[in-house]
């Protein structure tokens, strides 16, 4: 028997783990029959940290010392993500989250390693057998820095990573595994406690490829509680706090299946109760600038899916969050259609995880899965251009090179910036690293240095640059992946919309001066070497269409410099030619 791989979904409010048994994904449940574990983890005074259910009980009694949503502190920094949890957070600007527990110092990933140590040991109770393989899934939109903190977490937790995925991924995954002769293209609604997906996949016997993928790991029902906190707290005339929380998410809860709800905090501090009937559209009246956010990303993922909503065949939920009548409806609008309630919006995503691994141990056969990388990545190059070398939406995993050469005779070393990103000018992209190639100097245009982007299967990037004279190789260590933070993602993805015209006409003049500051040297070169072999008035037209790039260089104008290149190009040709026939005869002597 092949060893057992795990499926795991890290959420962020709940997690699950599943195993294939008889050739079918199945999840795993606790001694209390519960599959759904509370992604929080209590440590009390003295004692072992508690993990789950028990651990949620303890969070309005000792908020301080209960960590919950660990999920969305995961490779981020100080200063990215708001600190508006119980617990305390630690670190300065700019570095990465610390998490302080009575005078202890966490990385989010030491917590999430609990988690996953305790879903781990439930497993080996029930599996009857020692486990350390599993597949752990992820928002589609988490970056480099993210993936690799939910690695860690898995091999803190004793577990080899066989793989990341993407959690809409999985989705489809579980939805699409009974229906493998099927062609179909469908969308997956993504709308989690934290966070929010939406990925267009086409499933065609039996290969699941991602088109297209968007979303924001800083969307989700966390903001629909915060609104609801904040909507009591002005109602009653408290300070939002804990308590409030809790009676805030059961109200949201039992609106989804009841008009109305009563809220009720006995006991406030100055005696008082408060109570109060909250209706399904006071709770839609909060909830639905929140979830209308969630449509330009579905928007942008039909365009890069270049589809319309009337070509897709389903849309499915995913995510506790989709049991609001609100969502559905606006899913309904949205896509045109009846969105598909057949999987368990909790659970699709850990079966997707199970089946993704029994694809890996074999257990799963003649099932394929071709995923996407959600943002371009590329070099900074002449000009301080965004050279894209792998597009967003590109399968991964992928693997992709360029040749770069020098600019400059003599140069000695190439600056490899590594850039993530979708505008044009290389200054508005993030850089996830740097590295200065050295190479023998050489005339201008001689060295080569080849840049290689990998992306592997979980999404994770690794570069490699060669000096392809020497063939000397260095592996570039990305370093600054964690300061992309998601809002900066969205604006990134708004401002290259936005910004488009413009970006494109600094690229359209930076390529054009690169070219007049080429030819400029060039033409008066060659106008003192052979001009008194042109008729006068040529001579003249040369000078003048000279003194028009200068010109045109100098007011900034893209389309303006651009013609003036193709004029002076236009009025040289005959001057080149007798460049190159004197250069013939020089040669042939
Ligand atoms: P997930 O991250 O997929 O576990 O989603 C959890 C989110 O779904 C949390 O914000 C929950 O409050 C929310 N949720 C769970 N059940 C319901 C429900 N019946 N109605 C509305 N939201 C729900």
């Amino acid at each position: 028997m092949s060893e057992i791989i795990v499926g795991i979904d890290l959420g962020t409010t709940n997690s699950l783990i599943g195993a294939m048994e008889a050739g079918f994904p199945i999840l795993l449940a606790d001694a209390a029959g519960e599959r759904l574990v509370p992604s929080v983890v209590h440590f009390p005074k003295s004692g072992v940290p508690v993990v789950g259910r028990a651990a949620l009980r303890m969070r309005a009694v000792e908020p301080e010392s209960t960590v919950y949503s660990v999920k969305r502190f995961m490779g981020r920094r100080i200063g990215e993500e708001a600190d508006d949890v119980a617990y305390k957070l630690a670190g300065k600007p700019g570095e990465p989250v610390r998490i302080s527990i009575r005078e202890r110092e966490f990385a989010p990933e030491e917590i999430a390693a609990l988690i996953l140590a305790a879903l781990k040991a439930e497993a080996e109770r029930v599996l009857e057998q020692p486990i350390s393989r599993a597949v752990i899934t992820v928002p589609a939109y988490f970056n480099d820095a993210q993936r690799n903190a939910t690695k860690k977490a898995g091999e803190l937790a004793g577990l080899t990573v066989e793989r990341i995925v993407n959690e809409p991924t999985a989705a489809a995954l579980a939805y699409g595994l009974d229906r493998l002769k099927d062609r179909s293209k469908i969308a997956v609604y993504d709308f989690g406690g934290g966070t929010f997906d939406i990925s267009i996949l086409e499933l065609n016997q039996g290969v699941f490829q991602v088109l297209a993928t968007n979303g924001n790991t800083r969307l989700g029902g966390d903001d629909i509680d915060a609104a609801i906190v904040a909507h009591l707290a002005e109602l009653a005339g408290v300070e939002p706090g804990p308590r409030l929380r809790e009676v805030a998410i059961a109200a949201k809860h039992a609106l989804s299946f009841a008009a109305e709800t009563r809220v009720e905090l006995p006991f406030l501090e100055d005696g008082r109760s408060f109570s109060h009937t909250l209706t399904r559209v006071e709770l839609e009246t909060l909830a639905r600038p929140i979830v209308e956010r969630t449509r330009q990303h579905c928007l942008r993922a039909f365009a890069d899916a270049r589809l319309a909503a009337s070509e897709l065949d389903d849309v499915i939920l995913v995510g506790g969050q989709t049991r609001m009548p609100l969502i559905r409806e606006f899913v309904r609008a949205i896509f045109s259609r009846e969105p598909n309630v057949s999987q368990n919006p909790d659970e699709a995503v850990a079966l997707g995880a199970t089946i993704q691994a029994g694809i890996l141990s074999g257990a799963v056969q003649n099932v394929v899965l071709l995923d996407v990388t959600p943002l371009s990545l590329g070099i900074e190059t002449f000009g301080g251009l965004m050279n894209v070398i792998i597009p967003r939406n590109s399968t991964i995993p992928t693997k992709r090179g360029e040749l770069f050469t020098n600019a400059v005779s003599g140069q000695r070393s190439m600056l490899i910036r590594v850039l993530q990103g979708e505008r044009e000018m290389a200054k508005d992209n993030w850089e996830l690293g740097k590295y200065a190639l050295e190479f023998e100097p050489a005339p201008k245009n001689q060295a080569r240095v080849g840049v290689q982007f990998a992306i592997d299967a979980n999404g994770i990037l690794h570069v490699l640059a060669r000096d392809t004279k020497t063939g000397a190789e260095h592996v570039l260590a990305m370093t600054s992946a964690v300061d992309v933070s998601d809002e900066a993602v969205e604006k990134m993805l708004e401002d290259s919309l936005e910004h488009a015209f413009e970006d494109m006409n600094d690229r359209v003049f930076t390529e054009a001066s690169l070219k007049a500051n080429e030819l400029l040297p060039a033409v008066t070169l060659a106008l003192a070497q052979v001009g008194s072999a042109l008729p006068e008035a040529d001579r003249d037209t040369i000078t003048r269409c000279a003194a028009d790039v200068q010109a045109a260089l100098a007011a900034g104008g893209a389309p303006g410099l651009k013609k003036a290149v193709a004029a002076l190009d236009a009025a040289t040709q005959h001057l080149a030619a007798i460049l190159v026939e004197q250069a013939m005869r020089g040669a042939s002597k």
